[in-house]
């Protein structure tokens, strides 16, 4: 009957919530080792001049593998790790760990480039940001000029928080990029409203060019809207030539994505800008 269903279902998703709970107590729980266990990496995608191939920068990106768990997913860990307030050890050891990567390969006479950081919400509003970062700038002794932080949309309530951290971010030189654009709910005026100097298409509609109209018509004139605002337009997840043209034609320069490489190695990384090194 229609009531034993109900009972069924009643059950099946209760059972499931605990396996999904459980699930995330364990993560939570092997994370907070993670650091101290060297379980944690960073792979670095290229961030590619779309006129000409030179890489320009590249995208820390973090991973972790752990004896239990297999590889866990960023997408999987780091909502937990905010959640648990273990988002501030990690993001400081990504940081650092960053940081001095890039300054690694300036003094091994690299050309110098960006190093892109992503940096969640409940980090930047962290009473300690501010300290953190300038102990890293410190310790590595990075120029900061050379360090964007990589925020997401502001939720309404939250954005004179923001304006306020961001400045103090601009005023010790780090570069800021809005990451994922395109996917919140804030209005435009926020390209206006903080303080930016790039602006990140997410991948959702760079998917879309050619297949779907209303988003390429959408992905044309956030470009130009971004060119006219003066940020740099980065492209995230380019992964046919036919998205890589239509950016081009339509004055997206920077972009992001498998067609050019996959986050890889630091190893790797240096291979890369040694064999396109022009001297
Ligand atoms: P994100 O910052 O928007 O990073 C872009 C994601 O798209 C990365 O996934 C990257 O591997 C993936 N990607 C890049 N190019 C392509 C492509 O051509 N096709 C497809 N299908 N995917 C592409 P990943 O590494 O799994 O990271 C997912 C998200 O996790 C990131 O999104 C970011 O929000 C977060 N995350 C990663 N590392 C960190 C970190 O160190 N700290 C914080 N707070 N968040 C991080
Ligand atoms: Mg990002
Ligand atoms: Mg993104
Ligand atoms: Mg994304």
């Amino acid at each position: 009957s229609n009531k034993n269903e109900k009972k069924v279902d009643y059950k099946f998703y209760d059972s499931n919530l605990n396996v999904i709970l459980l699930q995330k107590a364990k993560i939570e729980n092997r994370l907070r080792n993670a650091i101290e266990n060297n379980e944690l990496r960073l792979h670095y995608q290229p961030q590619v001049n779309l006129n000409t191939g030179e890489v320009i920068g590249v995208e820390a990106l973090i991973r972790w593998q752990n004896s239990e768990l297999g590889h866990v997913s960023p997408g999987e860990f780091i909502p937990i790790a905010e959640e648990s307030g273990l988002i501030k050890p990690i993001g400081k050891w990504v940081l650092q760990t960053a940081c001095k990567q890039n300054k690694a390969w300036q003094d091994a006479g690299l050309p110098p480039m960006n190093m892109s950081v992503n940096v969640s919400r409940s980090q930047l509003f962290n009473k300690g940001f501010l300290n953190t970062v300038n102990q890293v700038i410190e310790r590595t002794q990075l120029d900061p000029k050379y360090l964007e932080l990589e925020i997401t949309e502001s939720s309404r309530n939250d954005i004179e928080e923001l304006i306020s951290m961001l400045k103090q971010l601009k005023e010790i030189g780090f570069k800021i990029a809005l990451d994922d654009f395109g996917t919140g709910y804030s209005s435009l005026s926020i390209l206006d409203d903080i303080p930016l100097d790039n602006l990140k298409i997410d991948r959702s509609f760079i998917q879309d060019i050619s297949k779907d109209k209303n988003k390429t018509a959408l992905v044309k004139n956030i470009i130009n809207i971004g060119n006219d605002l003066n940020l740099n337009i980065i492209a995230e997840g380019i992964e046919t030539t036919e998205q890589h043209n239509f950016l081009k034609q339509n004055n997206c320069n920077i972009g992001q994505g498998y067609l050019f490489e996959r986050p890889v190695s630091g190893e790797k990384i240096e291979q890369l800008l040694n064999v396109n090194k022009v001297s």
